[in-house]
């Protein structure tokens, strides 16, 4: 079992010109998620959704400035990406980057070796990345390719389902997972996501704008995020009131707060 835990999290980002004043973005974050749960994170665009996720993943540019975030009792803060990733936690990304030069097998396996601690055998490693490939229907040839260059959205998103396949990290969180899917590839990568819960029993944290994936993967809970916290808490009938009646209640209750 594992459990990350989030507690009053506050997070500015400075913007490039240095003599501007840090953004406050998030504002008091408390969310925890364990292994075979799924919670869900909506919210409306630019409420700090990717910050979030961010943050827990440790990217530079994100300060936090109060609050905690824990995996087991560790303090996460202090890891350095490496360290996160080591310790089990995966985040896929809104915006994948590029990698030219490195192909997404060296990339896979430098990546599984750094998070179980030792190289996958290479026989075994071939069998692992055959099975991953052919049940999210991606042509053995994808693994030549340099790292999400050229890529579709479709093939990105894939990437990462592939990744999250055989690197079976703890907990995972997927931003914006769905968009720029259409539904085939968003079904292939729901599989890919509902079999991680299944057989590694993972915890998932799901963040989207919109509902449209919440069909092919079912979270238990469902959290509203506005302004840079979450405003509301519940089970999936939340999404589907989200679905019916948007984010206007969410956004103007925080407004007048
Ligand atoms: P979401 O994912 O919910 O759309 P983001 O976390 O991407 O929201 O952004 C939240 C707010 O923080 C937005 O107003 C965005 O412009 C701002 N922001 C995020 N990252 C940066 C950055 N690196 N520099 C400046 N502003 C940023
Ligand atoms: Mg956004
Ligand atoms: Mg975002």
């Amino acid at each position: 079992m594992a459990k990350l835990e989030i507690r009053d999290l506050h997070v500015n980002v400075t913007p490039k010109d240095s003599d501007a004043e840090p953004i406050v973005i998030l504002k008091g974050v408390d969310l925890t998620v364990e292994s075979g749960q799924t919670h869900a994170i909506m919210g409306p665009n630019g409420s700090g959704k990717s910050t979030l996720s961010y943050a827990i993943a440790g990217h530079p540019k994100y300060q936090v400035t109060q609050g905690t975030i824990t995996l087991d009792g560790e303090d996460v803060l202090a890891m350095t990406v490496d360290e996160r990733a080591r310790a089990g936690l995966f985040l896929a990304m809104q915006y994948p980057v590029e990698v030219p030069g490195v192909s997404m097998s060296n990339f896979l396996r430098t990546a599984a070796t750094a998070v179980r601690g030792e190289a996958p055998k290479l026989r075994h490693w071939v069998k692992e990345v055959k099975e991953s490939l052919s049940e999210l229907e991606i042509d053995p040839s994808f693994v030549e390719r340099s790292v999400n260059e050229g890529f579709s959205g479709g093939e990105k998103k894939r990437h990462e389902i592939l990744q999250l396949g055989m690197l079976k990290p703890k907990i995972a969180i997927l931003d914006e997972t769905d968009s720029g899917l259409d539904v085939d590839a968003l079904r292939v990568v729901s599989q890919g996501v509902n079999s991680y819960r299944e057989r590694e029993n993972g915890g998932v944290l799901l963040i989207t704008h919109y509902t449209r994936i919440l069909r092919y993967i079912k979270p238990e809970f469902v959290h509203v995020f506005v302004n840079g916290r979450v405003v509301e808490s519940g089970g999936p009938e939340l999404a589907d009131e989200l679905e019916e009646n948007g984010y206007v209640k969410f956004t103007s209750a925080a407004a007048g707060a």
